[in-house]
C-alpha cells in the first residue's frame, strides 16, 4: 500500500516541483491542477503556458525511504510525478532543479524511480546526463491514453536508454489498437477515469490490451474501472472478466 500516495501502484511519490500544461486528452480533467486551483485561492495558479512552476518546499525523506528499503530488502517505487511532468520544458523550471532530481535517482539505490510523462521526445535535451548513463532505477514512463498518443509517446519512449519503460494508458479514452512490437514497453498500466465528468472507456479496449500483454509477456496491471469517485470505483471492483491484474516488472537491482 502507498505510504504518502493513495495511487496503487506507487509506495510513494515526489515531486521537484510543481505545475504544467494541459497537452492530451488525459489532461483534460487534470486532478493536479484542480488540487492546485483549491490550495491556491487567490494566487496565481500554476498551470497553463504562462503560469510560473514552483520548488516543491518540502522535500521528501528519501534517505529514510532508502533505508527502510535496505532494511527490509525490499524496493520502493516512487512515482515522479503527481503534481508535475518532469518532460515539462516551461522556462520557468530551473537547471538544479532537474539536476537534483537526477542526484537523488543516483543517491538512492534502494528506490526504484518511476518517471512518467506525456512529453517523453523532450528528454534527452533536458537530461543529456540521463541519456549518457541512464541508471537501472530510473523507469521511463509515457502516458497513452489513446491510439495516436501511444503511437506518438511509444515512439518516442521507446528511443530512450532506460531499461525499464512503462506506458500509463490511463484514463484509456479510446481503443489502442495493435500496438507495433517494436514500441512495446517493459510495463503497461491501466484504468478507466475517476471524477464527476469521467470518460466512458469500453472495457473491449482494456481486454484487447490485456491480451496483447499476454501475448508478448508484459506485465499487465488494471488499476480501477471508472467512476465518479473513490466509493463508486471501490464498489466496482479491481476484476476483468473475473480476474485481478496486477502485473509488474522485475526490478534490475542497482
Ligand atoms: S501532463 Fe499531467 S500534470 Fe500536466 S496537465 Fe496533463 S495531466 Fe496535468
Amino acid at each position: 500500500m502507498a505510504e504518502n500516495s493513495g495511487i496503487e501502484w506507487t509506495h510513494h511519490t515526489y515531486n521537484p516541483w510543481i505545475g504544467c500544461t494541459r497537452v492530451s486528452p488525459a489532461c483534460d480533467h487534470c486532478y493536479a491542477e484542480a488540487w492546485d486551483r483549491r490550495g491556491m485561492q487567490q494566487k496565481q495558479s500554476r498551470w497553463g503556458p504562462r503560469a510560473t512552476r514552483t520548488r516543491t518546499k518540502t522535500r521528501p525523506n528519501l534517505r529514510k525511504w532508502d533505508r527502510k528499503a535496505a532494511e527490509l530488502s525490499v524496493r520502493y517505487r516512487v512515482f515522479c510525478a503527481s503534481l508535475a511532468d518532469i518532460g515539462d520544458n516551461h522556462r520557468s523550471i530551473e537547471a538544479p532543479w532537474r539536476r537534483d532530481l537526477v542526484a537523488d535517482i543516483r543517491a538512492y539505490q534502494n528506490l526504484d524511480f518511476l518517471l512518467l510523462s506525456k512529453r517523453p521526445q523532450n528528454m534527452p535535451k533536458l537530461y543529456p546526463d540521463l541519456m549518457e548513463d541512464w541508471p537501472v532505477n530510473a523507469w521511463m514512463g509515457a502516458s497513452t491514453e489513446n491510439r495516436e498518443e501511444m503511437l506518438r509517446r511509444g515512439e518516442a519512449l521507446a528511443a530512450l536508454p532506460a531499461q525499464i519503460t512503462f506506458w500509463s494508458a490511463e484514463p484509456l479514452v479510446g481503443d489502442l489498437g495493435p500496438i507495433p512490437q517494436e514500441i512495446l514497453p517493459s510495463w503497461v498500466i491501466t484504468g478507466g477515469e475517476s471524477g464527476a465528468q469521467y470518460r466512458h472507456a469500453d472495457p473491449d479496449w482494456f481486454r484487447s490490451l490485456r491480451d496483447q500483454c499476454a501475448a508478448a509477456g508484459v506485465p499487465f496491471l488494471f488499476k480501477q474501472w471508472e467512476g465518479r469517485d473513490q466509493k463508486e470505483i471501490k464498489a466496482k471492483g479491481r476484476e476483468l472478466d473475473g480476474v485481478i491484474h496486477d502485473g509488474y516488472p522485475q526490478p534490475l537491482a542497482a
